[in-house]
């Protein structure tokens, strides 16, 4: 609406590339993957001042500001990925066509899988695994934490080996472009996962799941690597502070004026951060790490301590012999998936400046997996 441009729904569709939309069963589907032809600033600004001159459709005021009109207006992967593909997926699995659909057991079954990794979810996530028969009250971040780190785990021997793949190529890729790092150095082969992706979407949900919504999956890459990540250019930090602003309402009398006095007392009160930040203790499920050159730790000691030195340090089990959780699409440590057997570990002093990259932990029988937490906000 402010580019004054056409919607996702229309036949040029996508604010990316010029692709033309096709009609099938009632909706605009983009199925081309490849050759797509790049919007850009100056083709836009010229095409937008041409209708202004020869159909009077008013430009829109940003383009009158120096800006980009393309770059700067980025996909949003909170609502394109998370809100979108992921329940998209989801639904299907759970209500749609029979070819794509789990059985009435499987779905109890990755419910009961989801509930039983609540406790292991640390609690920088905001909320806790739900089963799938709340998916339609699923908020972002609860569709984040299933598509970047849950659903590898839950989905697993559930749907079919080619459904798995697919949602794997979509997992890996997401998880790449949320590292700023990882976005950076594994741009291009994150282009080609989404691009697999999309292309496969076609043959295994049929053509009119194509949607804007899916195509723009391809276009996710460039922005992650435009804006450092997918996470510096999302929706997610209004999302959180909409959910942390209407905790601070406590009745129904004049909320504004109530959040507006809350905020200015929280601004003035250095102590609320700091208990805050003591409540995380270094125990379950807040105790998983990476460290670098492909080894884990488990933190055993909730409190860092000094060293003889004076150094802060922890206790914990380091996990030097640590194996890949998958290899397909790729060997996973890439992403910060490991597997380690829990005996195999090494009880050692950790100075705590190394223990920067939080991760879930999981444990079953004699083994823990260790993911990455990529996202940061
Ligand atoms: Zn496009």
């Amino acid at each position: 609406m402010v580019k004054k441009i056409k919607q996702y729904s229309g036949y040029y569709g996508c604010d990316k590339c010029t692709q033309k939309g096709r009609w099938v069963s009632g909706r605009v589907t983009y199925p081309k993957v490849d050759n797509l032809i790049l919007r850009s600033d100056e083709t836009h600004c010229a095409e937008m001042i041409r209708r202004e001159q020869n159909e009077s459709i008013p430009v829109s005021p940003f383009l009158r500001l120096p800006m980009d009109m393309i770059a700067q207006f980025p996909i949003d992967y909170m609502h394109q990925a998370c809100l979108g593909v992921m329940r998209k997926l989801i639904t299907e699995w759970i209500r749609g066509d029979r070819k794509a659909r789990m059985s009435a057991v499987q779905i109890k079954e990755v419910t009961q899988r989801l509930l039983s990794l609540r406790k292991a979810i640390p609690s920088c996530f905001p909320r806790k695994p739900r089963g799938l028969e709340d998916i339609d009250r699923w908020k972002a971040t609860e569709l984040r934490q299933f598509a970047v780190y849950t659903g590898k785990i839950v989905l697993k021997i559930i749907l079919s080996d080619q459904l798995y793949d697919h949602f794997m190529a979509f997992s890996v890729a997401l998880s790449l472009l949320l590292s700023p790092s990882l976005a950076v150095n594994h741009n291009k082969y994150s282009t080609d996962l989404m691009t697999y992706f999309v292309a496969k979407t076609k043959d295994l949900y049929g053509e009119q799941f194509m949607v804007y919504n899916i195509h723009s999956m391809i276009h996710l890459p460039a922005e992650a690597i435009h804006f450092g990540s997918l996470d510096a250019c999302s929706a997610f930090p209004f999302e959180n502070f909409l959910g942390k602003i209407k905790r601070l309402v406590r009745s129904g009398k004049q909320p504004l004026v109530q959040v507006a006095k809350r905020l200015m007392e929280i601004s003035v009160s250095p102590q609320t951060q700091s208990v805050v930040a003591a409540k995380c203790k270094l125990s379950r499920p807040n105790n998983g790490f990476i460290l670098g050159e492909g080894k884990c730790c488990e933190a055993i000691q909730e409190r860092v301590e000094s060293d003889e030195s004076g150094s802060p340090v922890v206790l914990c089990k380091v996990f030097e012999k640590c194996e890949p959780l998958f290899m397909d699409p790729c060997d996973s440590r890439i992403i910060g998936c490991f597997k380690v057997q829990s005996r195999q570990c090494r009880v050692k002093l950790v100075p705590e400046q190394q223990l920067t990259r939080p991760a879930i932990l999981l444990e079953k029988n004699q083994e823990i997996v260790f993911l990455s937490i990529l996202h940061n906000i």
